[in-house]
């Protein structure tokens, strides 16, 4: 895993790397994916280095909010875009490569070709088992 001082991300937040920035404030940047889903495909994060979700403090998530409502819009008017999806990937088994927290905003079109994930029905018993496992959890700890 890259070093803290290594990530590229922080150095697009300092102006270090050279990025295709749509928004920017004090905290939260945001620029164009390099390897776009469909064009307009941006990132937004805190300039700030958090590893994933977990260790970003919630003080943030207003203007992350604000942003990615801002950049989905955007992405309606200026590239008739049908809709986006916003998604964030955390940890490797989820598929995240950059570890500096950020997530992906994703302008979308009906015919564009996209798959969404397949799901798989839950065995009979187990959705309550499941959510016995994470209500303990989220009543004890969260
Ligand atoms: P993730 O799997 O959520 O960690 O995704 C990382 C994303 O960062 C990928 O979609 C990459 O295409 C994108 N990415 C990697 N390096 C850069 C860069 N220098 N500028 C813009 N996007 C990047
Ligand atoms: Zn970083």
């Amino acid at each position: 895993m890259a070093k803290k001082e290594d990530c590229i991300f922080c150095k697009i937040a300092r102006h270090e790397v050279p990025a295709s920035i749509i928004y920017e404030s004090e905290s939260i940047i945001a620029f164009l994916d390099i390897n776009p889903v469909n064009p307009g495909h941006a990132l937004v994060l805190p300039k700030q280095h958090f590893s994933n979700l977990l260790d970003m403090p919630e003080s943030l998530a207003s203007e992350l909010m604000a942003v990615m409502k801002k950049i989905g819009y955007a992405q309606l008017k200026a590239l008739n875009a049908e809709g986006f999806n916003l998604l964030m990937n955390n940890m490797s088994a989820a598929g995240q490569l950059i570890m500096h927290a950020h997530i992906h905003v994703i302008p979308r079109y009906a015919n564009d070709g996209l798959e969404h994930w397949k799901g798989k029905p839950y065995e009979e018993g187990k959705a309550e088992e499941v959510a016995e496992k994470l209500r303990n959890v989220l009543n004890k700890d969260g």
